[in-house]
């Protein structure tokens, strides 16, 4: 029979190759989008803003090598490999890693330093400096969502960043209100959790927290954590 897991995985998969890819594709580039979306797009980017600026800040981005779990259109990848950090870059959906690797072939004057694979984040293996994974949590159940961390902990030598939607009284309001009125763009589940058992997953898999940011705008909540090994 199948479980859960694999029946998520599925669903989220499938969308992020067809209807999710257009919404996702747009939403995560330059073009016209409605009210919204354009909220999302610009709150996404202050998210990929803070993780840059954080490994810039470090001052040792050249040759790192880093590790860009479900990456989407490599809205992380890119700003990272311009940089010269070494990228690892995979995703679930083809459809999203091909249109990563045709932003990368157009952004990058050498796009040698970034490798994009089709590959769920449960079967990645080796060792990265960094691991990052950014807004991919929404898609895991609290159930799935503490093996993941501990699988992209294993992979990561010093340093993991992850940003999920944060489980507040808030926000589980409006997601109640979103039910009610269900627009035509709900078409996975949303996942959100909460903080403290997101940092308690990280610490006893050895890490503690660095740095911590939060970006709210008005349709787009992501909290951002970096936990480095003890
Ligand atoms: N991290 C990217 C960013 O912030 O720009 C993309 C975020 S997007 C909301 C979520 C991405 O996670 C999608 O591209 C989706 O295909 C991917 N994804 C979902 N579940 C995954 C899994 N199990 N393994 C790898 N990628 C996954």
């Amino acid at each position: 029979s199948m479980n859960t897991t694999t029946d998520d995985k599925t669903i989220v998969k499938d969308y992020f190759n067809a209807t999710g890819f257009d919404r996702w594709r747009r939403i995560y580039g330059d073009g016209e989008v409605n009210k919204v979306q354009k909220d999302i797009r610009l709150g996404h980017q202050q998210t990929i803003d803070t993780v840059v600026a954080w490994l810039k800040a470090d001052g040792n981005l050249a040759n790192l090598s880093i590790c860009d779990a479900g990456c989407g259109v490599g809205s992380l990848s890119i700003p990272l490999a311009q940089e010269g950090a070494k990228i690892f870059a995979s995703d679930i959906s083809e459809k999203m890693v091909t249109e990563a690797q045709e932003r990368a072939q157009k952004a990058l004057k050498d796009a040698s330093n970034v490798t994009f694979a089709v590959q769920d984040l449960e079967s990645l293996t080796g060792n990265y400096h960094t691991v990052i994974c950014l807004d991919v949590l929404i898609h895991y159940p609290a159930e799935d969502a503490e093996k993941m961390i501990k699988h992209l902990a294993s992979l990561s030598e010093s340093r993991l960043i992850l940003s999920f939607a944060p489980k507040t009284l808030c926000l589980t309001l409006l997601k109640k209100i979103g039910e009610f009125f269900p627009g035509p763009s709900k078409t996975t589940r949303a996942y959100q959790h909460k903080e403290k058992d997101i940092i308690q997953i990280l610490e006893q898999n050895g890490f503690t927290i660095q740095r911590k940011d939060m970006t709210s705008t008005r349709f787009y909540y992501s909290r951002i954590l970096e936990a480095v090994k003890e």
